[in-house]
């Protein structure tokens, strides 16, 4: 069911929305997401890029990941919240950080990845899809 999801930094300076839903959810287990997000993975809901709407300009940090390919993650400039994910491999889609919703509570994992750099104090939900890399696409 289509419900609008919406979400933004802590200061308010940055909203989004998205009027379809979610073309996929993943906890991702990487040192990439674990350094950005200080955290032991970054929850992630990917949206299509063409029902997404913003206010307000993160900005952006990339690098190369481990595909090889480009990958840019926007935070708020004035409170450094995490909101976005953009990764070159995945041209149709953008991120939103789970935590970063107005209702973080319709954040439904289908997959646990890059579960090979997962840490020990962390407890992942057997019942989620796991893979020891990236998702499969
Ligand atoms: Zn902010
Ligand atoms: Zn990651």
């Amino acid at each position: 069911m289509t419900q609008k999801i919406s979400g933004g930094c802590a200061c308010g300076a940055i909203h989004y929305e998205c009027n379809v839903d979610a073309v996929v959810m993943m906890n991702c287990h990487c040192r990439d997401c674990q350094k950005a997000n200080g955290a032991a993975y970054a929850a992630i809901m990917a949206l299509p890029k063409a029902a997404f709407q913003i206010r307000g300009t993160p900005s952006y940090h990339g690098i190369v990941g481990a595909s090889g390919k480009l990958v840019e993650r926007g935070f708020c400039p004035s409170c450094g919240s995490q909101l976005t994910f953009k990764a070159e491999v995945l041209a149709d889609v953008i991120g939103v950080q789970a935590g970063s919703l107005d209702d973080p509570s319709i954040y439904r994992p289908d997959m646990d990845v890059f579960t090979s750099s997962a840490q020990p104090w962390d407890h992942m939900d057997p019942s989620v899809q796991k893979h020891s890399h990236g998702p499969p696409l």
